[in-house]
């Protein structure tokens, strides 16, 4: 039996939190609104890159509130840099 390349990792969709940048374009998956960039306000969107059968296919973007609402299609996302809300 070989030993299974460190690399093989599972290619899984898989989600972050992130806040929303200044000239952001993206528009949500779920409402189809931009991800408006407001400069007094700290909101967060969701991003998703998006596996199928292990190759990458595309990223999503969800603003936060949408991406519970819908249930969290890609698993809970995962907070690159852990702050309070708020
Ligand atoms: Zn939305």
């Amino acid at each position: 039996m070989a030993p299974k390349a460190a690399t093989e990792l599972k290619r899984e969709s898989r989600a972050v939190t992130r806040l929303i940048e200044a000239g952001s374009m993206a528009e949500c998956s779920v409402c189809e609104k931009v991800l408006k960039f407001r400069a007094r306000q700290r909101d967060f969107q969701v991003i998703c890159n998006v596996y199928e059968d292990g190759n990458w296919v595309r990223v999503e973007h969800f603003h936060d509130e949408c991406y519970v609402e819908a249930d969290e299609p890609f698993g809970p996302p995962a907070e690159m840099t852990p702050r309070r809300r708020g």
